[in-house]
């Protein structure tokens, strides 16, 4: 699977905001955008002028690898958020929000998406009692995702699990303290807590 794999930290000092791509790093005083926020490269510090095209571009991009995609994926979700009924903005953010992937790291199991992914491709989640070791099934709601039986006895699970106590879950997830979530209804645009503005991904496709 396709999948971006150079150096992370640089891509939130190129959007300009922290995107939580690397778990406890981020929060801790080891952050690179904490230290030195500045856009990455020779001319990072010089003041450019940024135009329409250029605004809804970092949009897009910001979101996109907030969710560790890649552009074609993007541009997947966003074509079918466009044939769904409603805001194609709200319906994209509410399909990136379902993917199993991202379901596993607002459980509270993974530090980060990729780390939920990770989690996801190595068979440790069932979803509805059934075999799903892909990050980019998309849940509804009344689903439930449990662990695997043959990872209850894993150490890493384990300690995963401990996490998912502490971890403060988005409302539409009820989690159990042995790992199994039920999505009690799909996610609403209020319960994304990152700042996205849709809008200007939509005309970013638009054009
Ligand atoms: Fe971004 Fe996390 Fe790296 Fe900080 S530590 S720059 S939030 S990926």
């Amino acid at each position: 699977m396709a999948r971006y794999t150079g150096p992370v930290c640089r891509l939130c000092r190129r959007e300009g905001t922290k995107l939580y791509l690397k778990g406890e790093r981020c929060t801790s005083g080891k952050c690179a955008f904490d230290r030195r926020a500045q856009v990455p490269g020779q001319h990072g510090d010089a003041r450019k002028k940024i135009g329409e095209y250029g605004m809804h571009l970092r949009e897009k991009q910001k979101v996109r690898r907030y969710y560790g995609l890649l552009e074609k994926q993007f541009k997947n979700y966003f074509i079918m958020a466009d044939k769904k009924p409603g805001m194609t903005g709200e319906n994209l953010l509410v399909i990136l929000e379902s993917r199993l992937d991202n379901v596993v790291y607002r459980m509270g199991m993974a530090s980060s998406r990729k780390e939920a992914r990770q989690l996801v491709l190595h068979n440790h989640f069932r979803l509805n009692g059934k075999k799903a070791n892909i990050p980019s099934i998309l849940v509804k709601a009344g689903d439930v995702i449990s662990i695997n039986e043959s990872s209850t006895d894993s150490a890493k699970i384990k300690e995963l699990l401990e996490g998912v106590a502490a971890a403060k879950t988005p409302k539409w997830l009820e989690v159990a303290e042995n790992g199994t979530a039920k999505v009690v209804t799909l996610p609403a645009r209020e319960d994304i807590d990152f700042e996205i503005n849709e809008q200007l991904i939509v005309e970013f496709y638009s054009k």
